[in-house]
């Protein structure tokens, strides 16, 4: 199936100049959504996984089927503030200021093989952050995984001596 056409382009959004990739109308479509997912976990068939940890918001999306697919656990990172029991942190720059995610300080033991999931690889500042998260607890990282990547952003500089998958290249 041609996933990329499922995938609509918002212009302008969420200001002017920046083309958003809308993976709503992809994950509104079955067979679309669970081919996405089959593909995603195909890159780790040869791996153990642990634990999957995929950022608010749309890291749950992708990373909730594709633990379940692999027969792995899912951890979530959130914002500040949501998580309610006792948690580590890492603060990352956006374009204007901050913003800081969160894991709870229990959710990975080390040593467990963790892969990252979320739907988009921008800068790469989101996740690596959560990166960040996982091995300030003790996991190892077995990959990261996205739904999409711009490539033209280079975010994968800041993911350096990980291996990462992505399903669809803009
Ligand atoms: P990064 O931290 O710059 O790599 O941005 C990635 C995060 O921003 C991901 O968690 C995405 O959900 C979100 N994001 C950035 N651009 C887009 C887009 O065009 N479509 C959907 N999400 C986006």
């Amino acid at each position: 199936m041609d996933l990329k056409s499922k995938i609509r382009e918002i212009p302008d959004f969420p200001k002017e100049g920046i083309g958003f990739k809308d993976i709503t109308t992809l994950l509104q479509e079955g067979p679309a959504f669970k081919e996405a997912i089959d593909k995603m976990a195909e890159f780790c068939k040869d791996r153990q996984v642990d634990v999957v940890v995929g950022p608010e918001a749309r890291g749950f999306l992708i990373g909730a089927p594709l633990a379940y697919s692999l027969g792995a656990g899912f951890v979530p990172v959130r914002k500040s503030g949501k998580l309610p029991g006792e948690v580590v942190e890492a603060t990352y720059e956006l374009e204007y200021g901050n913003d800081t995610l969160q894991i709870h300080k229990d959710a990975i033991k080390p040593g467990q093989k963790v892969l990252v999931a979320d739907d988009l690889l921008a800068t790469g500042g989101t996740v690596k952050s959560t990166v960040d998260l996982v091995t300030e607890l003790g996991g190892e990282i077995i990959g990261v995984a996205f739904l999409i990547e711009l490539t033209f952003l280079d975010g994968r500089k800041k993911l350096e001596g990980h291996e990462i998958f992505s399903l669809l290249e803009y």
